[in-house]
């Protein structure tokens, strides 16, 4: 489309509960920003904020210091939905996804742009964290999950990697034709390819507010992601059961043989109750991870939207705008 020619970049910015980090973002983009040439869009996407982001978005948005997209959807539906919404609404050649809360410097955007246009033969740029301000528990966990997934899974995960990125106008538009329901965004990047140069970047302390995430939320986060890319958790019950099935052979000869052979009385209470128990565990344990998987299909053929707009307002199209300074 012809207007979208008109915008280099567009920063897609999902805020859940930002109020404190907005107007700050903003600013420090605009500074930031100053002097390069680049014209630009904010798209803020309120994610059913409950405190005054939508409010100081408005504000920001009427004061028109550059051109600002607001996204405003109806409730809640987590930074997934909020990043492939603004991914939508996004008019740029390039797209970053950056967070709200600075955690991200702005600047970093820059350096991604300039790689962008100097060594064309990358389509996206991503930022990974070097050092993880996090505790060692949390940090060995993360390194278990990444092991994890990359055995069992076709496309690659790149450790420590965010969801911070630039990428081109088709890679963008690649991510959006991916119509599942359960987004898990580290994944569909890999899964839609081009090709990724990964820089390093300082994460900074968040300005205001605090994270969302907690450790049962991230461990929920990282289940998610191996449902979505690897069916290997239903596999793992096919060797179970075979392993299952040829030892109780062998356990049914050698019986038989002492039986015949050596009429020899064999006593099994505990051992049938440990096995019964054990088995029995096991059936329901796999049982449970194929609900897991029907639970997905069932809400993925209802084919619900992502994401449910309530408002959304946008800077006009017109030449004489647009976000150079
Ligand atoms: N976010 C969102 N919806 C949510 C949770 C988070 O849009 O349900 C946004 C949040 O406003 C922020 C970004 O996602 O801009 C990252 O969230 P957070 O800072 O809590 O995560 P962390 O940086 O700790 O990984
Ligand atoms: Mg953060």
């Amino acid at each position: 489309m012809e207007r979208r020619k008109q915008i280099d970049l567009s920063l897609v910015v999902p805020c859940f509960n930002e109020g404190g980090n907005v107007r700050r973002f903003q600013e420090e983009v605009r500074e930031v920003f100053a002097g390069s040439g680049l014209t630009y869009e904010l798209v803020f996407v309120d994610d059913g904020s409950r405190d005054d982001t939508l409010a100081q978005l408005r504000q920001l948005f009427q004061e028109g210091a550059c051109p600002i997209q607001i996204v405003r959807f109806s409730r809640n539906f987590g930074k997934e939905a909020a990043m492939l919404a603004g991914l939508q609404a996004a008019r740029g050649e390039l797209i970053t996804l950056i967070d709200a809360d600075l955690q991200q410097p702005p600047a970093t955007v820059l350096d991604m742009v300039r790689i962008l246009r100097e060594e064309p033969q990358y389509d996206c740029v991503a930022a990974y964290q070097d050092q993880r301000k996090e505790g060692k528990l949390q940090g060995g966990l993360k390194d278990a999950f990444y092991r994890l997934i990359n055995k069992f899974s076709d496309v690659e995960f790149v450790a420590n990697a965010s969801d911070f990125r630039t990428m081109r106008r088709p890679v963008a538009e690649a991510l959006v034709t991916m119509g599942e329901y359960h987004r898990f965004s580290k994944g569909l990047f890999s899964w839609v390819g081009f090709a990724t140069k990964f820089i390093l970047y300082q994460v900074r302390a968040r300005e205001a507010g605090e994270t969302k995430w907690s450790l049962p939320k991230l461990f929920r986060y990282a289940w998610d992601g191996i449902l979505s890319f690897s069916t290997a958790p239903i596999k793992i019950a096919i060797y179970l059961g075979l392993t299952f099935a040829l030892l109780a052979m062998i356990y049914l000869v050698v019986v038989l043989v002492q039986k015949l052979a050596f009429s020899i009385a064999v006593p099994g209470y505990a051992t049938i109750v440990c096995l019964i128990l054990l088995l029995g565990g096991l059936q329901l344990f796999f049982l449970g991870i194929l609900g897991e998987y029907i639970g997905r299909i069932y809400i993925q053929v209802k084919q619900r939207p992502v994401y449910l707009v309530k408002e959304h307002l946008t800077w006009e199209a017109s030449p004489d705008q647009g976000g150079t300074e």
